[in-house]
């Protein structure tokens, strides 16, 4: 099972590393807050991040020294976030390590980018959870959108996304969704499938998703996954 990029935020304005690791995280990354290098270190040891989001000005050891460092542990991106934003800063901080450089203040949108094109180039398990498709997970209780949000399901959720996802942009029969939910010989309520759907298009739609399921009237439902 794919999981999210794990992002180690290194800021010292608690502020903006709150507001980084909760934007972050809003958009699918897996995003954690520390407020210095020695704070950063620890928490290598415990769980190796996919990429690390350093800004330069911190207290005691600075960013260009950090990203120093890692480059002995190859595979981590660095994106450094500052506000230094001249030119030799710049330079200084792509020579010494960092794999981006993004002055503050920046989007959140373009930073999720830039930590996705990054991903992107540092191999193909990263590249692999990234892929642009909605996905179970979890047994199947967790559903993935492409950005990488989650919804968990509940079993009767489960079996008919199960079903709708098996074949993609296709459409399942009525009768095909509820011979998967019923057991055998039993017949099935089609008014309940119905209710079932709507319930569902309905929480994907609260979660904040395009709901993927579509309704072909008069034959069935069809989960688009482009
Ligand atoms: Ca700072």
């Amino acid at each position: 099972m794919s999981q999210p990029l794990h992002v180690i935020v290194v800021e010292d304005d608690p502020d903006l590393r709150e507001e980084l690791v909760i934007g972050l995280g809003a958009l699918g990354f897996d995003c954690i807050g520390v407020a210095d290098a020695p704070t950063l270190y620890r928490q290598l040891v415990l769980r190796r991040p996919d990429m690390i989001l350093l800004d330069v000005g911190l207290p005691g050891e600075d960013g260009f020294s950090v990203a120093a460092h890692l480059r002995m542990t190859p595979g981590i991106g660095v994106v450094m976030l500052t506000a230094r934003g001249a030119l030799e800063d710049r330079v200084r901080g792509l020579d010494g390590g960092a794999d981006a450089y993004l002055v503050k203040p920046v989007a959140l949108e373009e930073l999720a980018s830039t930590l996705r094109s990054l991903a992107r180039r540092l191999g193909p398990r990263l590249e692999e959870e990234l892929a642009s498709a909605w996905k179970l997970e979890a047994g199947g209780w967790v559903l993935r959108e492409p950005g990488g949000r989650t919804v968990v399901l509940t079993a009767t959720e489960r079996t008919l996304v199960e079903r709708l996802l098996s074949t993609p942009d296709r459409v399942v029969s009525r009768d095909e969704l509820m011979a998967s939910l019923t057991d055998k010989g039993q017949d099935y309520d089609p008014h309940r499938l119905d209710v079932l759907l709507s319930r569902l298009r309905r929480k994907l739609a609260d979660a904040g998703f395009e709901s993927p399921i579509q309704v072909v009237r008069g034959i069935g439902y069809l989960f688009k996954n482009a």
